[in-house]
């Protein structure tokens, strides 16, 4: 295994050869990210932000237009994927469709010269993790998709001489039941072999229950790299706050005075000191931190009413801006209906950007 770092990596599709290469088109904008030995990332962020490309610089299948790739502090940005040593699970299936189940996950480590008992050993683990015992010997092709993409991870977990595992949207094809239990049995895994483990999604459940760290990107940037419950708690950028959540955070447009917001005719004490240097502010407040009242605090109006089973999502508006509150079950919702945001979960924003709670 080994630690990972990219320094000032950048993507553009264009041809270089073609000119100076506009910002917008960047399909990767400059960043440094160090991946850490051991340590269990998801990278992610809704279609097209990136997250494919900065995977595909790190195993080699792509080279970056600018930047360095440093494995344990060794340039390996001009070698090619199979001098890297990395293990790369894609969306849909690599298999073998002739050989068998077992011959599939052997083939990696065969290609490497490992004694045969060692090979054996290490295909029986594998076969076991992911609960193909007893398809050991049936061809590959006669496995449904759910089947073939579970080879397809173990071949990805089979090496243990392997630098980093790296996972794209790997359980896409996989029947939804069945995702939750892989998604666990990986986590097992890493807890247990503690491989560099790089998992790219766009769903947030995947990501917030496989990694210790996430990394979100948005429009072919790095906006925050958290653990799930910094992501949920301060998010870091107002995208990150909208992404993640079900209903994702609610955004406000507000302005400055003193240590109070001002949103249309409303003013909420903030109590703390705001430096107001004339950005865009917005304050960022979960709909799982929003309170209703029959008596106290800001009046919304009411647009509709959801039952998600678990709980109520209210949607209303204040001062004309759409908000949702979560309302736990078996709690009333009153006629007309205020709202209070808990103050201490309130995230300030300023020109998108989190302000820190210090300032
Ligand atoms: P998805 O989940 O849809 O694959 P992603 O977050 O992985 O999305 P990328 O596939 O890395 O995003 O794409 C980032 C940007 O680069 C997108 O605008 C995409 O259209 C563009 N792009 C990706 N591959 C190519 C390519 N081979 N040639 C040109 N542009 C590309």
């Amino acid at each position: 295994m080994a630690t990972i770092k990219l320094q000032g990596i950048a993507h553009s599709y264009n041809d270089k050869s073609a000119g100076i290469i506009k910002p917008a088109d960047y399909a990767v904008n400059s960043l440094n990210q160090c991946w850490q030995d051991g340590g269990a990332y998801a990278l992610l962020g809704p279609s097209g932000c990136g997250k494919t490309t900065l995977l595909n610089i790190i195993s080699g299948l792509i080279k970056p237009t600018e930047g360095r790739i440093l494995f344990d502090d060794v340039d390996v940005t001009d070698l090619i994927p199979e001098q890297r040593n990395i293990a790369q699970v894609f969306q849909f299936p690599v298999v073998y469709d002739t050989m068998t189940v077992a011959e599939n996950l052997a083939f990696p480590l065969r290609n490497r010269g490992m004694a045969a008992a060692e090979i054996e050993s290490r295909v029986k683990t594998v076969l076991s993790m992911l609960g193909l015992d007893s398809r050991a010997d049936s061809r590959a092709r006669s496995l449904n998709a759910d089947d073939k993409q579970k080879i397809s991870l173990g071949r990805g977990l089979v090496r243990t001489d392997v630098k980093a595992i790296l996972f794209d949207e790997p359980l896409t094809v996989i029947d939804p039941h069945l995702k939750w239990q892989l998604r666990t049995e990986l986590k097992k895994i890493h807890q247990q072999f503690k491989h560099t483990m790089i998992y790219v999604t766009h769903d947030q459940t995947e990501a917030l229950t496989f990694a210790d760290k996430v990394i979100v990107m948005h429009e072919g940037s790095i906006v925050q790299i958290g653990t799930p419950q910094q992501l949920f708690e301060q998010p870091g950028h107002t995208f990150v706050g909208k992404f993640i959540g079900s209903p994702g955070m609610n955004v406000l447009p507000c302005q400055i005075e003193g240590s109070e917001v001002l949103i249309g005719g409303i003013r909420i004490n903030l109590q703390r000191t705001i430096n107001n240097t004339g950005e865009k502010f917005e304050i960022g407040v979960r709909p799982e931190h929003i309170q209703l009242s029959a008596e106290t605090g800001m009046s919304v109006e009411v647009v509709a009413i959801e039952d998600v089973g678990r709980h109520v999502i209210l949607r209303a508006r204040l001062e004309g801006i759409e908000i949702n509150i979560i309302v736990s079950e078996g709690v009333a919702i009153p006629e007309s209906p205020k709202v209070i945001f808990d103050i201490d979960k309130i995230n300030l924003y300023a020109n998108d950007y989190r302000v820190a709670d210090n300032n």
